[in-house]
């Protein structure tokens, strides 16, 4: 197909997006105003799973049992192909004291997932760092989490070797080049970047951009911050969650742990408060923690969207234009079918999944 594709926004959604197109149209350019991969993609927590995933959507699902079962082959070629491994690290996960355990094992059983009740004693032989006093706990099997800062740089790794895609970095979009109704690339800093389509991917800043057009996307920037802390590599077996808050165990013994949820529009300024707020959400999870130094504390900028349904697909009104955009807490976890689907409906494949959910069509002001 010969096709020149401009990606805007390279987090987790546009660089994905550029990989899986550069086998099918002649080129790629991926525009990000800063570094690749270093705003919300960096600075998730890389659950391979929504939090609460019975909360959700069947759209959200959709997406989300696609990934899972991708996730593991995808850090597979990308480790063999770049030397680094994004570390899709398989520990489980036990919700802890759940107010809605039963509608969580209600939706386990409807979709087939290995979601069961436990004992607490069975929990707390499971995870003998967990703290004391929890009554109930629920466990699912096989979820993992992703090391996300080294899913970005493996994928910028592997998008940097192709000869038809080419990564610009400290390139700001301010908006649309347009004639007759159809967009014809982007504009810059540098002046335009012409394109036969465009992929609008810059996560919590889309609905900015898309404003240029005067198009409502209803995207906003959802702060999160998270701590870090060093522990021996066999400390936390498993990945664990009570009253909204989250351990997460990487292979080599960091322990993050988030998150909180707050409307700061782009200030990413980490504070105090949460610091002190999430090192309590911590050390009741984990008491050991309370002796771990926090080695880092950082914030993102998730893209907002309502009920987390991504935008995918094709803009109305502006051809050329394609949003991927609005993962909201799920952008690692949805990326793969997310990012498939998208360029399954750009190249005109038979799409990998049921587009309907996510079009952009009705759901813009
Ligand atoms: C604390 C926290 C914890 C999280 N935990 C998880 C989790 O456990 N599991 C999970 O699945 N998800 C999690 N998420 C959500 C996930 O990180 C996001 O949904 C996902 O990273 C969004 O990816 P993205 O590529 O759309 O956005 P981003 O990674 O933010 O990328 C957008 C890019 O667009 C660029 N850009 C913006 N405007 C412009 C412009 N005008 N011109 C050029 N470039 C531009 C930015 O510089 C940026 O690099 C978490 C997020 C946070 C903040």
């Amino acid at each position: 197909m010969s096709k020149r594709v401009v990606i805007v926004g390279g987090g987790v959604i546009g660089l994905l997006t550029a990989y899986n197109l550069a086998a099918s149209v002649e080129q790629v350019v991926v525009c990000d105003q800063g570094e690749m991969g270093r705003e919300s993609s960096w600075a998730g927590g890389g659950i391979v799973s929504p939090l609460y995933p019975w909360r959700y959507s069947a759209a959200v699902t959709a997406l989300a049992h696609w990934s899972q079962d991708f996730y593991p082959q995808l850090a597979e070629r990308l480790f063999a192909s770049t030397g680094i491994d994004p570390q899709v690290h398989v520990t489980g996960l036990y919700w802890l004291d759940l107010d809605d355990q039963a509608d969580a094992l209600d939706w386990a059983k409807r979709q087939g997932r290995p979601l069961s009740e436990v004992d607490i004693r069975a929990a707390y032989q499971a995870v003998p760092a967990l703290g004391p006093g929890y009554a109930r706990a629920i466990h699912m099997g096989g979820v993992a989490n992703v090391r996300n800062p080294r899913l970005v740089k493996s994928l910028k790794a592997a998008l940097q070797a192709l000869p038809n895609v080419s990564l610009r970095e400290h390139c700001q979009i301010s908006g649309f080049a347009e004639s007759q109704g159809r967009v014809t690339g982007v504009l810059t800093d540098e002046g335009q970047l012409n394109a036969d389509d465009v992929v609008l991917s810059a996560g919590a800043w889309s609905g900015e951009l898309l404003r240029t057009l005067g198009l409502a996307l209803p995207v906003v920037p959802v702060k999160g911050q998270m701590i870090l802390f060093k522990c021996e590599p066999d400390f936390l077996p498993s990945m664990v969650l009570a009253k909204g808050r989250y351990a997460i165990a990487r292979r080599d013994g960091h322990i993050l742990v988030g998150s909180t949820l707050e409307h700061q529009g782009y200030d990413k300024t980490p504070t105090g408060a949460a610091l002190e707020s999430l090192r309590a959400s911590a050390i009741e999870l984990l008491p050991q923690l309370a002796q771990a130094p926090v080695v880092a504390h950082w914030a993102g900028l998730r893209p907002g969207s309502p009920e987390g349904v991504p935008y995918i697909g094709a803009v109305p009104g502006h051809a050329g234009l394609w949003l991927n955009c609005g993962h909201y807490r799920n952008g690692l976890v949805l990326a793969p079918a997310s990012c498939q689907l998208l360029v399954d409906l750009l190249t005109g494949a038979s799409p990998v999944i049921d587009p309907t959910p996510y079009a952009p069509e009705g759901r813009l002001g």
